[in-house]
């Protein structure tokens, strides 16, 4: 979808959240005229999607691929002019990690739920008890799990318990940091059910909404890291002339009663910093659910402000080894660990060096990057990981994947690592969650000028977010337009025949 075309020249307009939804409604926005300022709390653009250096190496962050089941991510990119970057990973695979070991992962389907159970990495990963159930898929009639409102709820009444422990489980954990019995299945998967019903199977089901990804990977990267994705979206909001203020915490939102102008109030500046008044015609909430509540919550109607669960906390450790044992990329491209192993703590590892051909590359010879990540969701208490401090985590994943990869990894392997936290990054999408974001967007009607963007809204992931972000930024445009003409045509009336404008205008506020 190219930017829009619609036009709304001299108006300005406040974008809370410099990740990509609000670097992309900010452009979006740019692009019709409007003059922009951009508002971040932290020091660095691109929320989840941001870059560290790591033994001279400068990696991703944060999110390290988008998902190609559409082309919404690949045109931007194109826009961009960095079509040419895109990468795709090694097409080894990745793995799982069960009690009993490591095994590669079915690559059949979505999820982790199995396409074709014929598959020999299903049968290797089912007991034979466990496949018998899951076959009860295909005669089950299709409406069986139509009232399951998580995806875990789904899998086991179709397919049965070990499908969902065995193979689902490890990998949404993985992947959404929630267990598939915590997710709200509208919000994960909202096509699944209607294509059960077409199909008459759940595995049928998953196996065609995987071939709606291109032949060969579901994700692509960019040469040098989805951070190079940010970076271009800054440099273009930079040539666009848009405002963009880091450090800058929102912390609640002002409107005036007569001009219905959006200020927002900062969080006390540091020492010496100058605090800055920002109002605008319009504005975009780009913030995690919580933070859009809060901001919002206030001036909208009583009960339409939801309340948004907090997100899971999450700690990335990356560790950069010298370790010839890891050249032939024993565990493919990576591992979900299945909760059920209590030998190792981490939920996934990436061996960022077999995935991705450009790592290995600046990496060099025998020097391996590989990524485990920390914090199910479910875990709770002062023992959870995330709350580990980074040198004991550090130790913990060197453990970790010396027991994943079964190659030995000590500190005496180890050139760098980091560790990198985030909270408020992954929505809790639990059942209730789109009903949820649906009633607040609707909610949001009631006040002139305003939009919702961001993963909270979208669903997670960067396919979800750009897609979102640019189809709602380009209806808001358009209504903003109608209202601009509708208003201009009321002014000539009165010009006109002396009618008061303000007959025409009725506050929304
Ligand atoms: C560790 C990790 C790995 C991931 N890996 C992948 C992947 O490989 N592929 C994929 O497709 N997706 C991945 N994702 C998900 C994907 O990155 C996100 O869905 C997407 O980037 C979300 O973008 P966003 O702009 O909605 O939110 P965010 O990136 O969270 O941005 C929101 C921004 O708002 C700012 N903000 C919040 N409150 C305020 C305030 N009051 N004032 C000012 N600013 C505020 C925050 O600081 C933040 O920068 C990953 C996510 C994480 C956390």
């Amino acid at each position: 979808m190219a930017p829009s075309r619609q036009r709304l020249p001299k108006e300005t307009a406040i974008v809370i959240g410099g990740g990509i939804a609000g670097l992309l409604a900010a452009r979006e926005l740019a692009t019709a005229g409007v003059k922009v300022t951009l508002v971040e709390k932290r020091d660095h653009l691109g929320g989840s999607v941001g870059a560290h250096r790591v033994a001279g190496l400068v990696l991703d962050s944060g999110a390290e691929a988008f998902a190609t089941r559409t082309q919404d991510v690949a045109n931007l990119l194109e826009e961009l002019g960095l079509a040419d970057k895109i990468v795709s990973p090694n097409s080894s695979g990745s793995w799982l990690y069960l009690p009993e070991g490591a095994a590669p992962a079915p690559r059949t389907g979505i999820l982790g739920i199995p396409g074709d159970l014929r598959d020999p990495s299903v049968k290797n990963i089912l007991t034979r008890k466990g496949m018998r159930r899951a076959k009860l898929d295909r005669l089950l009639p299709a409406s069986a799990g139509e009232n399951a409102k998580t995806l875990g709820d789904l899998v086991r009444v179709r397919m049965g318990q070990e499908v969902l422990d065995r193979l689902v489980a490890p990998v949404v954990s993985g992947v959404h940091s929630m267990h598939p019995n915590q997710l709200e299945l509208a919000t994960i998967a909202p096509t699944l059910k209607q294509k059960i019903a077409q199909l008459g199977s759940l595995a049928a089901a998953s196996a065609t909404l995987r071939q709606a990804s291109p032949a060969g990977a579901q994700v692509s990267g960019i040469e040098g890291g989805m951070n190079v994705l940010s970076e271009a979206l800054v440099d273009d909001l930079r040539r666009k002339r848009v405002r963009i203020l880091t450090g800058f915490d929102a912390i609640a939102i002002d409107r005036d009663p007569i001009t219905h102008d959006w200020t927002l109030i900062q969080r006390q500046p540091e020492a010496g910093e100058k605090a800055a008044a920002i109002s605008g015609k319009y504005l975009v909430m780009a913030s995690d659910g919580a933070t859009a509540a809060r901001l919002l919550g206030p001036h909208m109607p009583a009960g339409l402000a939801p309340s948004v669960a907090s997100s899971p906390e999450i700690a990335l450790v990356t560790l950069v080894v010298d370790q010839p044992a890891l050249n032939s990329n024993p565990r493919g491209t990576g591992l979900l660990v299945s909760e059920e192993v209590q030998t190792v703590r981490a939920k996934a590892m990436t061996h960022a060096s077999a995935k991705w051909a450009w790592v290995r590359e600046r990496a060099g010879e025998n020097r391996h990057v590989v990524r485990l990540s920390y914090g199910r969701g479910t875990d709770s208490g002062p023992l959870q990981e995330v709350n580990l401090y980074d040198d004991q985590l550090i130790t913990l994943a060197l453990h970790d994947a010396s027991k994943l990869f079964d190659v030995s990894l000590t500190k005496s392997h180890l050139v760098g690592a980091d560790v990198v936290r985030w909270s408020s990054a992954v929505p809790t999408a639990s059942p209730g969650h789109r009903e949820k974001t649906a009633a607040f967007r609707e909610g949001l009607k009631n006040l002139d000028g305003v939009t919702a963007v961001g993963a909270w809204v979208a669903g997670t992931g960067l396919a979800a977010v750009t897609r979102d972000t640019r189809e709602t930024l380009q209806t808001f445009i358009s209504q903003q337009r109608g209202a601009a003409e509708r208003s201009a045509a009321a002014e000539k009336a009165e010009l006109a025949d002396g009618t008061p404008v303000e007959a025409f205008e009725e506050p929304q506020n």
